[in-house]
């Protein structure tokens, strides 16, 4: 069963258009990465066509204000987990025995609730960093809202993901101020192919437009976080670089790829050797996490998403006929637009320096740990 109950989650298209419709509202966006690289399939584009630009201004026709980009959050995530990966790594190369490892990657919510539920002598083991969508949302409301003399009940945050789990991490009560929530609600791909569909907007037809600067500015890091094995790589290159105090040449860390569901992985770098394990789909999360359990794997990291192939294979991404081949397409889109871009390193990224400088000091500082960070708990589950 799924751990976040998706196939209730409902449809919030009604109430986006509602709130687009009413005056005085300050509605914005953040879209996933692996949005862009699948909604092109409803209009006739082949998967892995990257239509960020063109998803930007279908959003302003409908009247969004300000269209940001959930991977700018991906970088900022990235400066917490791999902060968080290298103060563990170095502590246990150092011999202290109470250091926790494995550190898990922790964007994906089916995955936190379904260890929450399963695995609740492990909770300490994730990385304490929110998911992108929560951090971009969080800034969003407390700090980029402050800056533009808007309370935080006067914006409505909506996250365009591939995921119908992101509906209930939206809900979660520790992302809210009261009945307020940093994310008031998501709309998947679908949902929005239909909204485009219905307001007669095609994407074939409507000229690119940028994303609104700052919080819609990533790096090759960022983006790769919608695909399997995405999330641990762009965590690694910056957490080994800050370890070796060396630049890596090349980057694209192939021992991370793949399209297994279960990899282990065993990575290199410099004096560094981590040892890294990589699943998708909660039948193999189990596997991994009672391997660790019982001694019979070691892994300093480990990525665990819900979907296949990751983000890109969510439940709220268009149907593929050729499915396999449709998510691969997808995540070589994304990897695409890493090679492509100058910047590829979370730490290198000018607007997620620039936060620090001004609200949040450093990674694991005081203040990002008020404002990026979260806790878990052990739940019960509800059915048999
Ligand atoms: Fe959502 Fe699936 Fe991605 Fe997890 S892997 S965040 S459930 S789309």
């Amino acid at each position: 069963a799924c751990p976040v109950n998706a196939i209730t989650a409902g449809d919030n298209t009604f109430r986006f258009l509602r709130d687009l419709a009413t005056p005085n509202k300050v509605v914005i966006t953040q879209m996933a990465p692996a949005v862009r690289v699948a909604i092109g399939e409803a209009f006739g584009f082949e998967p892995g066509i990257n239509l960020e630009n063109k998803i930007a201004a279908a959003l302003r026709k409908l009247g969004v204000e300000y269209v940001f980009d959930t991977t700018w959050a991906a970088d900022l995530t990235i400066m917490e987990e791999a902060a968080e990966l290298q103060e563990r790594v170095e502590k246990y190369l150092k011999g202290d025995k109470d250091v926790k490892l494995p550190i898990l990657t922790s964007c994906c919510p089916a995955w936190v609730k379904f260890i929450e539920q399963n695995y609740s002598d492990m909770l300490d083991v994730p990385s304490t960093s929110k998911s992108p969508m929560q951090m971009f949302a969080t800034v969003a409301k407390d700090l980029w809202g402050r800056e533009h003399g808007l309370e935080r009940d006067q914006i409505t945050s909506v996250a365009i993901m591939p995921c119908i789990a992101k509906k209930y991490e939206a809900s979660r009560p520790e992302f809210s101020r009261g009945l307020n929530y940093d994310v008031d609600y998501v709309i998947t791909t679908r949902e929005l192919i239909k909204i485009f569909e219905d307001s007669g907007i095609n994407l074939n037809e409507i000229k690119d437009e940028p994303i609104d600067a700052v919080m819609g500015e990533y790096t090759g890091a960022g983006i790769i976080f919608g695909r399997t094995g995405g999330v641990i790589e762009a965590a690694t290159r910056t957490a080994v670089e800050k370890m070796t105090g060396q630049r890596v040449d090349i980057i694209e860390f192939e021992a991370l790829r793949g399209w297994d569901s279960f990899r282990v992985c065993e990575l290199k770098v410099g004096d560094i050797e981590l040892r890294i394990g990589i699943t998708y789909g909660l039948k193999e999360a189990a596997k991994m996490l009672d391997k660790i359990k019982s001694g019979e794997e070691f892994f300093h990291a480990i990525e665990i998403m819900a979907c296949t192939c990751g983000c890109v294979g969510g439940g709220g991404q268009p149907k593929a006929k050729n499915r396999m081949a449709t998510l691969q397409k997808r995540a070589e889109g994304l990897n695409s637009i890493d090679k492509s871009l100058t910047i590829r390193r979370s730490y290198e990224n000018p607007a997620v320096l620039a936060i620090y400088d001004k609200y949040l000091d450093f990674p694991l500082s005081h203040k990002a740990h008020e404002l990026l960070h979260t806790k878990y708990f052990v739940r019960v589950k509800k059915d048999k």
